[in-house]
């Protein structure tokens, strides 16, 4: 840096899920300031739900990860993993020790149904089983209950069709995945034979998306039914293209000859669990009926008839939506368990922004986050204005790597991530997959940095 030129300004990202790798590729783009941008993440890995969330037989939406290795490998961009924002580092701190902090920590927890027997083992989240077979760190040990016939994942969203197809899928398509070994395993040994997918509404109010829905066509030895049959007889007028799209895709699955195969996908439209039954364990499942009864706005609602149904099943996911959780200090609405903000300025608060779901609520796609971290970015630029960030002297990027070592001498480095990228993608290249994961964090930091075993 020249005497002249301004000193950088320096903005820490808390998350390295794509909407933090977005918001650091807006700011690495600015060049008045130039920015310094370092990314802080719980976990001993990067790429948030790309690596952790994603189904592991989508590898097409995990190659974003290609980008984000580009991002990273920017010379103003660094990243810590391994370091816990309230354990490691306080929110304060990182307000005193940085020009601007952005929030990008996601939807970390699930909503619940809200449903006597709803914490009976084999009730479970779809947060923790994505989580599980995607070898998160956190869920290795989850006991996935797979010894009943029959599977119920209520929810009509993508996330739901992602766990409903990894308990369908063939294992031999899976061990080809970077599945965690630990779900291979317990899938091979599945009693699951058929999965019952509930919508609380109609297939026209569904919010998964149609290149999801059609691609359970491909799944071999898995029939698709659709019940009741007379709900896909919905008149197609007035339907928006996407919900038409969707439910053509839905007609199309379940107009296909049974192939006698040995698994079956069953959805079953307006359905509500009420209460899942079981004296140690869930057993039963008992469904109210609903019809869809417009409310104030016109918006059709799950509207209970009194008719009920039991249906016998061992598992429940429930796949209802993620929900963020507070940032200690920062305001909340824990209705949509979003933070409140400006532009994505924290309402209240200088020099603190959020983007991705924690922001907006967790919906869209991985590609949303980028316009969504365009508009964050511009906002925060906008208010460091012409006067530039505070001058903290050319040594201030070692000071802040010396002050996050001292509060975490078990810093990951961008160098131990690609230790542990080689030793996973190596493993994965003796068994012809991408990668087999480490699932343990003891195992990640030691593949991490050799040295500290
Ligand atoms: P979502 O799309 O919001 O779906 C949640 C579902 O849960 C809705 O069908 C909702 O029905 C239902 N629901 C909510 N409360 C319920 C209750 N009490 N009882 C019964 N049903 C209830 O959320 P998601 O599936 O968790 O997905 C989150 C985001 O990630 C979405 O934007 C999704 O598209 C994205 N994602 C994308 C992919 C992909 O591109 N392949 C994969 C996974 C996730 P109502 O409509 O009636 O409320």
């Amino acid at each position: 840096m020249s005497a002249h030129e301004p000193a950088p300004l320096h903005v820490v990202v808390v998350g390295s899920g794509p909407a933090g790798f977005y918001a650091a590729a807006a700011l690495l783009g600015a060049d008045q300031p130039a920015c310094r941008v370092d990314v802080l993440e719980r976990l001993p890995t990067p790429w948030g739900l790309v690596r952790s969330g994603v189904a592991p037989d989508h590898p097409k939406i995990k190659s974003v990860a290609d980008t984000f290795a580009q991002i990273a490998a920017h010379e103003r961009f660094r990243w810590y993993g391994n370091v816990d924002l309230g354990r490691d580092v306080t929110r304060a701190q990182l307000v005193a020790a940085y020009d601007a902090v952005v929030f990008a920590v996601g939807s970390q927890t699930d909503r619940q149904l809200g449903v006597a027997g709803e914490e009976l083992p084999g009730s479970v989240a779809a947060t923790d089983v994505v989580g599980w077979y995607n070898g998160h760190p956190d869920f290795p040990d989850l006991a996935l209950s797979l010894r009943s016939p029959r599977a119920v994942v209520v929810g009509n969203g993508n996330v739901a069709l992602d766990v409903a197809r990894m308990l369908c899928t063939d294992v031999r398509e899976l061990d080809r995945t970077d599945i965690a070994d630990h779900a291979l395993e317990a899938l091979r040994d599945s009693a699951v034979r058929e999965v019952l997918v509930l919508g609380r509404r109609g297939p026209a109010q569904a919010t998964w998306t149609t290149l999801e829905l059609r691609e359970l066509g491909d799944l071999d030895g898995v029939d698709v039914v659709v019940e009741p049959e007379g709900v896909l007889g919905v008149a197609d007028d007035g339907l928006s293209p996407v919900v038409r799209r969707n439910v053509a895709a839905l007609r199309g699955l379940a107009d296909r000859p049974p192939s006698g195969g040995s698994r079956r996908l069953v959805f079953r439209f307006l359905r509500s669990p009420v209460r899942l039954r079981g004296d140690a364990h869930v057993e039963q499942v008992e469904l109210a009926c609903n019809d869809l009864v417009a409310d104030a706005d016109g918006r059709p609602r799950a509207h209970d008839t009194g008719g009920r149904e039991v249906v016998d099943a061992g598992l429940v996911v429930r796949a209802v939506g993620y929900l963020g959780v507070p940032v200690e200090g920062l305001p909340f609405d824990p209705l949509s368990g979003h933070i409140p903000h400006e532009q994505g300025r924290v309402t209240g608060h200088d020099r603190e922004y959020v983007v991705g779901w924690i922001k907006r609520g967790p919906s869209g796609v991985i590609g949303t986050n980028k316009k969504d971290a365009r508009q964050t970015v511009e906002r925060l630029l906008a208010d460091v204005g012409p006067g530039g960030p505070r001058d903290c002297g050319p040594d201030r990027p070692d000071r802040l790597e010396a002050w996050l070592r001292e509060r975490q001498p078990r810093l990951v480095t961008d160098s131990g991530w690609q230790a542990i990228d080689a030793v996973e993608r190596g493993a994965g290249a003796r068994q012809g997959r991408p990668r087999v994961k480490l699932v343990r964090t003891r195992a990640l930091l030691d593949a991490a940095d050799p040295r500290d075993r």
